[in-house]
C-alpha cells in the first residue's frame, strides 16, 4: 500500500514563493487567492488525497511552513479464530 501523509501549510509562515507547489509531483498543492497576514498569497493543500508523502515540499520550503504527519498503512486484522 502506499505511504500517506497529511500535510498541513501553517498560512501565515508563507511567504509565497510557490517552490513547493512546482516541486510537488501530484498536484496536491496550489497557491490561494486570498493573502496572509504577512501580505503573500500562501500555498494551500487542495488535493490531499493525492500525497504520496515523498515529503519533497517539506524540504525545499524555506520558511518551515509545512508539516507532513506520515500515516501508518492501514493494519490488516487476522482473525485466527
Ligand atoms: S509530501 Fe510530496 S506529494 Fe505530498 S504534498 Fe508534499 S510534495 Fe506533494
Ligand atoms: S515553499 Fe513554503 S514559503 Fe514557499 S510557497 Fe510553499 S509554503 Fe510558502
Amino acid at each position: 500500500m502506499a505511504r500517506k501523509a497529511k500535510v498541513t501549510i501553517e498560512k501565515n509562515r508563507c511567504k509565497g514563493c510557490e517552490l513547493c507547489v512546482h516541486n510537488c509531483p501530484k498536484q496536491v498543492l496550489a497557491m490561494s487567492k486570498e493573502i496572509n497576514d504577512k501580505g503573500y498569497f500562501f500555498a494551500q493543500v487542495v488535493n490531499q488525497d493525492a500525497c504520496i508523502a515523498c515529503r519533497f515540499c517539506g524540504f525545499i520550503c524555506p520558511d518551515t511552513a509545512i508539516e507532513i504527519a506520515l500515516e501508518e498503512p492501514e493494519k490488516v486484522e487476522v482473525n485466527n479464530g
